[in-house]
C-alpha cells in the first residue's frame, strides 16, 4: 500500500472516528475508481450501502449528501458504489466481487464480509485488526468494476413546497395537490413520536 492509500486512510478515519476496516476497503476502491474513470469534480456518486463507502467520497473528493452530488440507492444492499458523469451518464460501477474472496488467502476478511466472525478466541478489535492487515495486502484483489450506463434522473426535478395542513411546517410536495407532509401522512408509522 502506497503512503499516499495509507494517507488518505488515515484522514477518512479521523473523520469516520472509529478503527473500520470497511473504511479501508473503501478508500482501495475509490482509488481503482480513480485509476479507471476520469473523476471530475462534478461527478456523482451512487450509494449502494449507508457502511464506510460515503466516507471517503465525502471527505476526500468533496462529493456530499448536502451538496447532492451523492445518492442512496441502498436497498441494493451489496457494498458498492458508482461513480458517473451527471451529462453522459457513463460511470463506473465498483464492488467486492465475491468471486475473488478466496477463503484460504483472506479468512479473516472472508469472515468478516460474510458476517460470520468466530469471535470466541478473539475480540471484535482484534479480528479487525487482521482483517485490515488482509485488506491492506490483498485490496485491490478482491474488487471489480464495470462500466455502466446510470439510470437515474440527472437532477431531481425541482420540488414545489406547501404548508401541511396537519403540523404547520412547510414541505417538499412529493405529488401534485399533496396537502399534508409525507411525515404526517405516516400517521402512527412516523419515526418519531412528539413527546
Ligand atoms: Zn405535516
Amino acid at each position: 500500500m502506497s503512503t499516499k492509500t495509507a494517507e488518505r486512510i488515515r484522514e477518512t478515519l479521523n473523520f469516520h472516528k472509529k478503527t473500520a476496516p470497511g473504511i479501508y476497503l473503501a478508500v482501495i476502491m475509490l482509488e481503482l475508481a480513480e485509476k479507471k474513470f476520469n473523476i471530475k469534480e462534478k461527478s456523482n456518486y451512487v450509494m449502494e450501502t449507508h457502511f464506510c463507502i460515503p466516507d471517503p467520497i465525502q471527505i476526500l473528493k468533496g462529493a456530499t449528501l448536502g451538496n447532492r452530488y451523492i445518492r442512496h440507492e441502498i436497498q441494493s444492499g451489496r457494498f458498492a458504489f458508482t461513480v458517473f458523469n451527471r451529462d453522459t451518464k457513463k460511470g463506473l460501477r465498483v464492488y467486492v466481487d465475491s468471486k475473488k474472496i478466496d477463503r484460504e488467502k483472506m479468512p479473516y476478511f472472508y469472515e468478516f464480509y460474510f458476517r460470520c466472525r468466530d469471535l470466541s478466541s478473539l475480540t471484535r478489535e482484534e479480528h479487525n485488526k487482521f482483517v485490515i492487515e488482509e485488506i491492506k495486502k490483498l485490496g485491490e484483489n478482491m474488487i471489480s468494476s464495470q462500466e455502466v450506463m446510470v439510470n437515474l434522473d440527472e437532477k431531481e426535478p425541482m420540488k414545489r413546497t406547501d404548508l401541511c395542513t396537519k403540523c404547520g411546517e412547510v414541505f417538499l410536495l412529493n405529488y401534485e395537490d399533496q396537502k399534508i407532509c409525507g411525515e404526517c401522512e405516516k400517521g402512527k408509522d412516523s419515526y418519531y413520536t412528539v413527546l
